[in-house]
């Protein structure tokens, strides 16, 4: 289990917030928090220096490189250092669109991705791309045969997601990237893999796709920093042109501290994900049950089969889910009524469910990591039915 910081911050002994918001960020490890200490005080020379002390970190940056291509299964010159995810999602779309232009204009991708993809992809659209957006099944999936109906000569990419972030619904992307490419080579896979990453095993020998982007911060790392895998270097087009960085596609120099966290954390979550995939599972079904006991009209919006267990959907129907996260937050419950993203606007993700709106209305996100508790759960549980009682009073 990952050594954490203030999972939930203790005062005078009591809890102040239990949080159930992982897949919105992650707390720093321990691991990271000392591995960025140690980049910043004694390994913070530029590791484009040729004196030792730059060939160090040089080193040390290879090594941090190759522990996430370790995690990936892959080399480390296939790893790319980003600032977040947003951006590996957005160079991805640019670089494969920029390779693919002779092929064709059209991108086929899904409703329910994260913004920084579907956005990315509504811009496009109005520079003059066909974006083909998959709605989810009844699973909150696209199947390879849904993507496969939908590629076109002029397709140049396909983009899906592993894992939905508001639903955790777990895309069959090796299949996708396999089928497609057996019935045209020449698209260009991506896929984002955020909230797959560690949470569940896949390598990039298996899972066939081009583009893989990940994101430090929901996985115990900081924030600002981010990695995008690319199979074939002869695929990527430089995101930003300068020093020569990143293997001369992304210029600046490298947020060594950053990526030395990002490295530690990768390392600590792979050494236990065996056992946090246990626990979290654990948790998930303690929650789904409880809740089903404990409060009334709950719906729960997918199967506990085929759900990244880290991630729980529900709705406490006839709610409003924002009502919902507000009050809960002032009992020092922190869930969200959807992804952070969001910010309070309804999902684009529960839309495309077509949902009724009296359970569309109601839905939360609880999401849990190898951190969380029973007892925290039963504190969750317990808010949600004394919210209902009271917000039926204040409602009748
Ligand atoms: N993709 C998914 C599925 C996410 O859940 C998130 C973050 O919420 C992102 C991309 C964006 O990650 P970042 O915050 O690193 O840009």
């Amino acid at each position: 289990m990952k050594d954490r910081i203030n999972v939930f911050i203790l005062k005078e002994g009591a809890p102040v917030f239990y949080y159930f918001d992982y897949a919105a960020t992650t707390p720093v490890c321990k691991q990271a928090v000392q591995a960025a200490q140690l980049a910043m005080e004694s390994q913070w020379e530029n590791p484009s220096s040729l004196y030792p002390g730059g060939q160090q970190c040089a080193t040390l940056l290879s090594a941090w490189r190759d522990e996430i291509a370790q995690a990936l299964g892959c080399r480390g010159d296939h790893v790319f250092f980003t600032s977040c995810a947003s951006e590996s999602n957005n160079w991805a779309i640019y670089t494969a669109l920029e390779k693919n232009r002779r092929k064709g204009k059209h991108i086929i991708t899904t409703a329910i991705e994260h913004p920084s993809v579907q956005n990315c992809c509504k811009f496009l659209a109005q520079k003059g791309y066909d974006v083909t957006f998959l709605k989810p099944n009844e699973s909150g999936i696209v199947t390879a045969q849904m993507v496969c109906d939908a590629l076109r000569e002029d397709t140049a990419l396909v983009s899906v997601m592993m894992v939905n972030n508001e639903l955790g619904s777990i895309f069959p992307v090796s299949e996708i990237a396999q089928r497609v490419r057996t019935q045209d080579k020449n698209v260009l896979i991506h896929c984002d893999a955020v909230q797959g990453f560690l949470h569940m095993p896949f390598s990039m020998q298996t899972l066939h796709v081009d583009f893989l982007s990940l994101s430090g911060h929901k996985i115990g790392a900081p924030k600002g920093i981010g990695a995008l895998y690319v199979r074939d270097k002869k695929t990527l087009v430089p995101l930003l042109h300068g020093g020569g960085q990143e293997m001369g596609m992304r210029a600046g120099t490298e947020a060594t501290a950053q990526i030395a966290a990002f490295a530690a954390a990768v390392a600590a979550g792979r050494a236990t994900m065996q056992e946090d995939m246990a626990h979290i599972k654990m948790i998930h079904a303690y929650a789904r049950q409880s809740l089903q006991r404990k409060c009334r009209d709950i719906v729960f919006l997918l199967p506990e089969e085929g759900t990244s267990p880290h991630i729980l959907a529900f709705s406490v129907t006839g709610y409003k889910s924002e009502v919902l996260v507000r009050v809960l937050g002032d009992k020092g419950i922190y869930l969200s009524s959807g992804s952070a993203c969001h910010k309070g606007k309804a999902s684009h993700v529960y839309a495309a469910l077509n949902l009724p709106k009296k359970v569309l209305d109601g839905v939360l996100r609880a999401s849990f990591s190898a951190q969380t508790t029973v007892k925290e759960v039963d504190a969750l549980v317990q808010e949600i039915a004394m919210a209902q009682d009271t917000l039926y009073q204040s409602l009748s």
